[in-house]
């Protein structure tokens, strides 16, 4: 059943231990749902890098290739490179630091690059490659780009005769929330943003096409839409966790990660589970181990925080410590349970689902971290 499933990724050894699924048609169907959110001046930029968070750069894209998307984002120049090999036509920019050394890649591979400041706009200039770049403004978020004060340095990336401005943009630093100080915390971004845009285009500067708006940015800053979103963990059909939104997005969840049962047995009373001994049996358990562990990316710092997965369409608690790459779960209360089982880490089981947003809680974390951290292990299987 599982080894007959085609395996992007040729490890067709580990077929049948653990794996990640991947629903394209979640993914397009968000697409199509994130662009009906966008005003018609407005295009999705499809935020891909970190191998499109766990679910496949390639496939992610060519699939909203398909669907119209024309525009994509990556974080590194081989993400882009990447891209390119396998016949992704758009625009691609690399939203981080590029060294020069590597301009030729930008170049020949039509990527553009983000540009955070005026000596690393100096020094690719002076690669001699003619290369198209979006400015980055550092509005707040102080992550990177030019501060918005600096109006020499930002007026001195348009003079630099091998650097083709065709975009400013800048991110938000807490549009995720919705608590008042955070509320005029991006608003001041927007408004400085602006400024600087207005400041630029009043000196005679065609600044391009702008965007502010990474996924929080568009649900709960929907005034501050410009000529891209940059969108990545909606695609995904996931929100970054589960605080409320200006604008709920009935969104798909594209992954889910399954693993199967390689040993049951008995344990009594009094007896520990896995390294440590953080649990300890109350009473009599039925224990399963599952062949997947914090190497495939699912969190360690979920033991012991109301971890669970589904077997058999119930929940089930997982017990004791994370390992590398197993981890033991109580089947007590599923007696049909067997080696070989498939257990889900997250996705749907019969009527119960184990949502990305509930892992990432039970792992302090959110869920960009959760999804991007699966898989450099596992087999991806699209659907
Ligand atoms: C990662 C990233 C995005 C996408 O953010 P999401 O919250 O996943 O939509 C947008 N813009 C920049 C600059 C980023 O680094």
């Amino acid at each position: 059943m599982i080894t007959d499933i085609y395996n992007e990724r040729s490890k067709p050894f580990d077929q049948g231990r653990a794996w990640v699924e991947i629903d394209l048609d979640a993914l397009s169907y968000n697409a199509r749902l994130i662009n009906s959110h966008l005003d018609s001046g407005c295009e999705l930029m499809a935020v891909v890098k970190a191998d499109a968070y766990g679910h496949g750069a390639v496939q992610a894209a060519k699939r909203l290739q398909n669907e119209g998307v024309k525009s994509f984002a990556v974080a590194t120049v081989s993400e882009g490179v990447q891209l390119r090999e396998n016949g992704l036509d758009g625009d691609i920019l690399v939203m981080n630091y590029t060294h020069p050394a590597n301009a030729l890649y930008l170049h020949n591979f039509r990527l553009k690059q983000l540009i955070v400041d005026g000596d690393y706009a100096k020094a690719l200039n002076e690669t001699g490659y003619k290369i198209d770049v979006h400015l980055s403004i550092d509005t707040g978020m102080h992550r990177e780009g030019i501060d918005m004060s600096k109006l020499d340095e930002i007026e001195s990336v348009f003079k630099h005769n091998n650097l083709n401005v065709e975009g400013m943009s800048t991110h938000f630093a807490s549009s995720d929330s919705l608590n008042p100080n955070d509320i005029a915390f991006t608003e001041m971004q927007i408004q400085r943003f602006n400024t600087t845009v207005k400041t630029f285009r009043d000196k005679g500067y065609d600044v391009g096409k702008l965007h502010t708006q990474a996924t929080y940015g568009l649900l709960n800053f929907n005034q501050s839409q410009c000529d891209y979103a940059r969108i990545g963990i909606a695609l995904y059909g996931v929100l970054s966790h589960d605080e409320i939104t200006n604008t709920p997005l009935a969104l798909r969840p594209v992954m889910s990660v399954k693993a199967i049962i390689a040993q049951i047995r008995w344990i009594d009373a009094g007896e520990s589970v896995s390294y440590g001994r953080t649990y300890i049996a109350d009473k009599p358990i039925r224990l399963a181990t599952v062949c997947i562990g914090y190497a495939d990316g699912v969190p360690r710092s979920m033991s012991g925080n109301n971890g669970e997965c589904l077997l058999h369409g119930k929940r089930v608690p997982i017990l004791g410590r994370i390992c590398m790459d197993l981890l033991m779960i109580d089947v007590s209360t599923v007696d049909s349970a067997e080696t070989g089982d498939v257990v889900t880490l997250i996705g749907s089981d019969g009527d119960e689902e184990i949502r990305c947003e509930d892992v990432a809680s039970a792992a302090g974390t959110i869920t960009n971290e959760v999804v991007c951290r699966m898989g450099s292990r596992l087999p991806r299987i699209y659907r």
